[in-house]
């Protein structure tokens, strides 16, 4: 057990998106992150509905998703969902803030920005702000079961919040206090190495020399291309290393495994592999 206020991450990996990607189709995972020091269990991010429904309403197809996945995954840390304190989705989009009915005794933590905008958001991202996660979150008890922030915060001791609009207008970041360092859980503020290091060989496959000293914007966002490096290099001036959300390459369990680029580009950009007899890609 480590001392209350140093912390262990431990990443869930809940199901696959397939994105159309450059002609292709890419296979982005979805992560969520159980936070614990052997006093507070903090869940970061929730998940996506089941695969079926994310294929109903946004036509993208993947694996995995809703109660299941996120429960399983649990499990396998020896937890139930009851077992949750807080709950912070890092922003509400629907691979990110799903399945909070699951935690029905734990505080979700949001900033106000990013309910609202959730509400009504810019329309080219209204697609990715399910109703039900909405409806969710009005349901639940002001105060103990939602908690809703105006800036950066101290979640707990050695969890420090900080808000980042970018990706969203209400996004926050975790950092993470660990005995090796301090870990920020990006999510979607570059959910791939290849946005953090872009020049360098080590993260992706397809550097880029003219980024050497900056940051690439990756797609979706709400904010202009400065203001989204900025809050990048804000994540950088806070914490040791970064998790982005959706890469195959992210450590497992930190501080055990602690890496600020990987070591190899196998994962960068994976691309749904081609039918073979008894498997089919649902998309
Ligand atoms: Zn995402």
């Amino acid at each position: 057990m480590t001392a209350v206020g140093t912390y262990r991450v431990h990443t869930l990996c809940v199901g696959e998106l397939y994105l159309p990607h450059d002609g292709a189709i890419m296979r982005d995972p979805v992560h969520c992150w159980l936070v614990e020091d052997g006093t507070h269990r903090v869940l970061v991010d929730s998940g996506m509905p089941d695969i079926a429904e994310v294929r109903r309403t946004l036509k993208v197809g993947g694996t995995g998703g809703g109660h299941a996945s996120l429960v399983t995954a649990l499990a396998e840390l020896d937890l139930k969902p009851s077992d949750i304190q807080y709950v912070v989705p890092t922003h509400l989009h629907f691979d990110h803030g799903s399945n909070l009915d699951l935690f029905p005794d734990a505080c979700v933590v949001l900033q106000r920005d990013e309910i609202l905008h959730a509400i009504d958001s810019v329309p080219t991202q209204r697609i990715y702000y399910p109703r039900s996660i909405i409806i969710e979150l009005l349901q639940r008890k002001r105060g103990t079961g939602l908690r809703l922030l105006d800036g950066d915060h101290l979640l707990l001791p050695g969890i420090q919040l900080l808000k980042l609009p970018a990706h969203t207008p209400g996004m926050h970041v975790p950092v993470i206090t660990t005995t090796r360092g301090k870990v920020a859980l990006v999510s979607d503020l570059g959910d791939h190495y290849r946005y953090w290091f872009p020049a360098d060989r080590r993260a992706t496959d397809h550097p880029k020399r003219f980024l050497a000293d900056t940051f690439l914007a990756s797609n979706i966002r709400s904010s202009g291309e400065l203001e989204f490096i900025a809050a990048m290099k804000r994540v950088l001036e806070h914490a040791d290393i970064v998790v982005p959300a959706h890469d195959f390459r992210i450590p497992k369990r930190m501080p055990e495994e602690w890496f600020a680029i990987p070591d190899s580009t196998a994962g960068d950009l994976a691309h749904v592999p081609p039918p073979t007899a008894g498997t089919t890609p649902t998309r």
